[in-house]
């Protein structure tokens, strides 16, 4: 066999893989690019997870709980569920890609708004689906009518939207819920920074499925949890198509000592909170920057040279500004309503200190029009 790539399905051959945000490995970076949490999960998640490997690891010779049922029966309690409304993912992005492989496929598209999370698309090339994609103007405001048009089956709304961080109030969800046919999967990555969350809809909303993670808020992105909750016909689906072992046993471990915690995530989030409020005021009123009103733990604001001058070349001498001095933010380059922005994940007020005096720095070289 001569050429091995032609081995792989005609639509894998292709396929570009997802571009996740870099991750760098040596220290002294600011990071502010993929939005994960600038606190440590609560100290209950070392406490078990100690316990669970004890001096020898044995515990780790067996299977994990194969459902991950000590995890469906924390969430479920978490939000006044039953465990049968639960399904647990490897990451939400798992989740994701349960519910690709089930309703994406054949005929029938699979919708999504751009921009959002820009996994969505990937995970439907893999499934070689036909893809609806529903673009939003400016204002970011949720396009319900192209929406409810669209003849998808299955259809992917990030509330709060990324990279934007425009949340959508469920009175509008209600509307989508009202006007369309398929499934309307919510995925709530950053609902706990939310002022609203469409886990109330659930109950009235058997078409509704909503997806979240323990990366964000939870300060877990490491260990790789997320869940569905959904009617139990929809969740009954996801575990006929998921792995067997999806979720391993030290991340069970974790995610129930977490999920557990909900004081300590208060705090944090509340914390998160407080330091984008001073961060959306600084871009608005020191340097009249536009942001949108975020409702998750980033901003995305359009950065001004000394000029005045904004735009997608501005944005990215920003960003490689920033990058040169190791603090890193996130560039949506490919998208005309993303290509102007930087999206900064709200860190600690001294990592915000570091990002704001960087950014000084980087206006004072623009105003004299000096090499970076
Ligand atoms: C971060 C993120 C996810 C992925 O979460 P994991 O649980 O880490 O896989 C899913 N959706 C959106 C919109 C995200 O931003």
């Amino acid at each position: 066999m001569s050429d091995l790539s032609s081995l792989a399905l005609t639509h894998v051959a292709k396929l570009h893989a997802y571009t996740p945000g870099l991750q760098p490995t040596e220290a002294g970076w600011v990071k502010l690019n993929t939005n994960e949490c600038p606190y440590p999960p609560s100290p209950r998640v070392a406490e078990a997870l100690h316990e669970a490997i004890g001096p020898d690891a044995a515990a780790l010779r067996l299977y994990p709980n194969p459902a991950s049922t000590p995890v469906r029966a924390a969430v479920a309690r978490l939000h006044g569920l039953t465990e049968a409304d639960v399904c647990i993912g490897n990451g939400s992005d798992d989740i994701l890609n349960l519910l690709i492989r089930a309703y994406c496929g054949g005929e029938a598209a699979t919708g999504f708004t751009l921009p959002s999370y820009s996994l969505y698309p990937v995970l439907i090339g893999i499934q070689d689906g036909r893809m609806e994609a529903i673009e939003f103007d400016r204002s970011m405001r949720l396009p319900i009518d192209k929406i409810a048009a669209s003849a998808a089956r299955i259809f992917f709304l990030t509330s709060p939207n990324a990279p934007t961080g425009v949340g959508f109030g469920n009175a509008q969800i209600a509307q989508v819920l009202a006007s369309f046919d398929g499934l309307l999967v919510v995925d709530e990555a950053y609902a706990p920074f939310a002022e609203e969350s469409a886990i109330a809809l659930l109950a009235a909303h058997p078409r509704l499925v909503v997806v979240r993670t323990l990366s964000k808020a939870f300060a877990l992105a490491g260990i790789r949890v997320g869940y569905a909750l959904a009617h139990p016909s929809v969740i009954e689906v996801l575990d006929r198509v998921r792995d067997s072992y999806n979720v391993n046993r030290l991340s069970q471990v974790a995610a129930v000592a977490a999920l557990g915690d909900p004081s300590y995530y208060d705090g944090i989030i509340a914390r998160v909170k407080a330091t984008r409020t001073a961060a959306v005021a600084d871009f608005a009123e020191r340097r009249g920057w536009f942001t949108y009103p975020s409702q998750a733990n980033f901003i995305f604001t359009e950065p001004k040279n000394a000029r005045g001058e904004s735009g997608a070349a501005v944005a990215r001498s920003a960003y490689d500004f920033l990058c040169a001095r190791q603090v890193l933010v996130r560039l949506f380059p490919s998208h005309a309503l993303t290509a102007s922005f930087l999206r900064i994940s709200v860190g600690t007020d001294a990592e915000m200190r570091v990002l704001t005096d960087t950014l000084d720095a980087w206006l004072v070289r623009t105003a004299h029009n000096l090499p970076q």
